[in-house]
């Protein structure tokens, strides 16, 4: 915590730290950094000692902007797990897909890393009342943290912020300010009143809380993807130094592009030390309606053409003027390679819905952008198979919006009026739960890798009305055909004893099972020769890892009876 000076982006001059530092004394820039002197211990002394603290951010207090551990304003925040996508992976053919669940944060959103350093440093400067702008989560995150610190906040929100979000923020104790207008218009709102009320306005990524809170999200990741190379729980706080690991890529959805500059700044402290032996790939993503570093990195502008009015439900995201936020995210791409890129809304909320009912996790619609542009570069081969990818699963679903699920989501239960004769009420209820439960096709699963017939069965199970039965070698599947009678046969062709071939040619050849459609799931390329002996067979041929459940789903419904 100690050895730390103030640099400036403009004019590199250094000066010691002293809070609240919000301009550059030699040129006035406020885009500042922190600097930290190397410890002549080595990387190593620094890393042993980390057993010392415990499962949250400030376990890197040695590399934290406070100088007294006594101004730590804390919720638990940070050291949020590193989930392998285990469905998605094998969705997609790509084994080593971790999300960063940054949703268990205090706050539901990795905004709490940002709130915790930011207020801590408000803290240890003495200051009690201080102005932010925000498109939701970090008034929700600084809010929480300030009421816990002593400090008034004053939050200045766009009015296109889910209203329930706004109600979290007053319940924490903060005034909130609704500006109905953009979110840079907002900004500027927030600002001029911080300057008539003398106030400390946060500089979000300008300031130096901002940029070193998203960086411990960094060195989570390296300590993390370390244990699960050398086998171990992700979440073991060893200290240890057994090698810390980059990834290959980091993701993030960006508005203001807080996150990936912190953590590109994180990665590149540990890549200096040689405690990790790479720089990751940087992917940033928004939302189409408000793509303006997205755009410009296409055109290939050095300076970002701003968005004046952004059109995007996901009101996360809407940053439309990014500033130099846009310059330092371009030159990181350049530099270690990546991209920016557009999603549509349409794209991200279908993808919200893939990442909960296959990996069971139920994100926010901008958190959502990131994982459709997964899903991008994965299928526009920009994303290889063999690559370790770090998706920030950067903020939760509070509340799930409507037009995501759609109307008819509840099934309801009708029961005779409180009136009626007790009978006649035992009646109507069992004749209801009769109809809740009316499937009548049936699905036959053959696929002997189990990892594979749990995917199949998760995409069934969460998206259609069907009756599933398994079977996980080609004996028992041919003898559960013939029991069964499926209306659908979803089949491997790779299995010991009898293949799949096998069990398609028993079927044409049994009069009451010839007109059963099969789908072929495989996981190899097939030969010509192969091709032939299923050709005007089988209905749909789709290769392992390379289709969405939603793929698998219209096919099934296209070809059942
Ligand atoms: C703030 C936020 C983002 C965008 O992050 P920046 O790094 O500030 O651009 C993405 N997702 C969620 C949930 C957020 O709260
Ligand atoms: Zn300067």
């Amino acid at each position: 915590m100690k050895n730390f000076a103030v640099v400036c982006r403009n004019c590199q001059t250094q000066t010691p730290f002293t809070y609240p530092v919000s301009r550059c004394p030699h040129c006035g820039e406020s885009w500042l950094d922190a600097v930290y002197e190397s410890a002549p211990e080595g990387p190593q002394a620094w890393q042993s000692r980390l057993c010392l603290y415990g499962a949250n951010l400030w376990r890197y207090r040695e590399r934290l902007p406070l100088r007294d551990e006594a101004n730590i304003v804390s919720l638990g925040e940070g050291w949020t797990p590193l989930l392998r996508a285990h469905n998605l992976g094998l969705m997609l053919g790509h084994p080593n897909i971790f999300i960063k669940d940054e949703r268990q944060g205090p706050t539901g959103s990795f905004k709490d890393r940002q709130a915790t350093i930011a207020i801590s440093a408000l803290k240890e400067a003495g200051i009690t009342e201080a102005v932010i702008a925000s498109t939701g989560n970090v008034a929700i995150a600084f809010s929480a943290y300030a009421a816990r610190a002593g400090i008034k906040m004053w939050v200045f929100v766009t009015s296109s912020v889910p209203a329930d979000k706004m109600r979290e923020v007053a319940l924490y104790g903060s005034e909130v300010i609704k500006v109905a207008g953009t979110y840079d218009e907002c900004k500027r709102v927030a600002a001029e009143f911080a300057a008539s009320k003398n106030l400390f306005l946060d500089q979000g990524i300008k300031g130096i809380a901002a940029k070193e809170a998203m960086k411990t999200l960094a060195y989570e990741v390296a300590e993390q993807l370390g244990n699960v190379a050398a086998g171990l729980d992700p979440s073991l706080l060893s200290g240890d130094h057994h090698s810390w690991q980059a990834p290959d890529w980091y993701l993030q959805a960006v508005s203001g592009g807080l996150g990936p500059v912190g953590v590109m700044k994180g990665f590149a402290e540990l890549f200096d030390q040689g405690i990790i032996d790479k720089m990751p790939k940087l992917a940033c993503f928004q939302a189409s309606g408000c793509a303006p570093m997205a755009n410009s990195f296409h055109k290939g502008l050095a300076t970002a053409e701003n968005v004046e009015d952004p059109i995007t439900d996901i009101t996360t995201l809407a940053t439309g003027a990014p500033g130099a936020a846009y310059e330092v995210i371009r030159e990181l791409i350049h530099t270690y390679g990546g991209t920016i890129e557009a999603i549509d809304d349409a794209a991200a909320f279908e993808a919200l819905q893939v990442v909960a009912r296959m990996d069971g996790l139920s994100i926010e619609p901008a958190t959502a952008v990131t994982f459709a542009g997964l899903f991008k570069l994965i299928r526009e081969g920009v994303i290889q198979p063999h690559e370790t990818v770090v998706v920030n699963c950067s903020g939760h679903t509070f509340p799930v919006e409507k037009h995501i699920v759609g109307e008819h989501y509840t099934r309801d239960v009708v029961l005779e009026e409180a009136g009626a004769a007790y009978s006649a009420r035992q009646e109507g209820l069992l004749t209801a739960l009769e109809d809740l439960d009316a499937r009548v096709q049936r699905i036959a699963i053959i696929e002997d890798n189990p990892d594979a017939a749990r995917l199949i069965r998760r995409i069934l199970q969460a998206q259609g009305d069907y009756l599933i039965d398994e079977a996980y070698n080609g004996v028992d599947g041919l003898v559960l055909i013939k029991e069964k009678r499926p209306n659908l046969v979803i089949l491997d062709l790779m299995m010991p004893d009898l293949d799949g071939f096998a069990i398609v040619e028993a079927m044409k050849k049994d009069g009451r099972l010839q007109d059963v459609p099969i789908i072929v799931i495989t996981a190899k390329e097939l030969s010509a020769i192969e091709r032939q002996r299923l050709d005007g067979k089988i209905k749909v041929l789709l290769q392992k890892g390379s289709f969405m459940d939603s793929d698998l789903i219209s096919d099934i419904r296209r070809v059942l009876p």
